[in-house]
């Protein structure tokens, strides 16, 4: 049985690279592929590009300022007009 690892993805947004394997002697294995431009500080800058390029209320499209319903009809009592009784004629 060995103890495989399934493979780290780099953490920077839109980067589908493996990140870089840890080191043979030790220690954590980084987060990042091993681009030079992908590190904690851009992807943070990216993170906040990206937001900032995303419309904001995002996923709280719910609430209406104007208060109007454009989900479907009012509610209208079901008349139907058939309501003729007697057939005198
Ligand atoms: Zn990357």
């Amino acid at each position: 049985m060995s103890a495989a690892r399934e493979p780290k993805l780099c953490i920077y947004p839109g980067c589908e690279r493996l990140a870089v394997p840890p080191h043979p002697l030790g220690g954590p294995q980084p987060a990042f592929c091993d681009r030079e431009d992908h590190n904690a500080l851009t992807a943070h800058r990216e993170r906040l590009r990206l937001a900032a390029l995303a419309p904001p209320g995002h996923g709280d499209e719910l609430t209406t300022q104007s208060g109007e319903w454009t989900g479907h009809s009012p509610d209208r009592p079901t008349i139907d007009s058939d309501t003729t009784e007697g057939d005198d004629g």
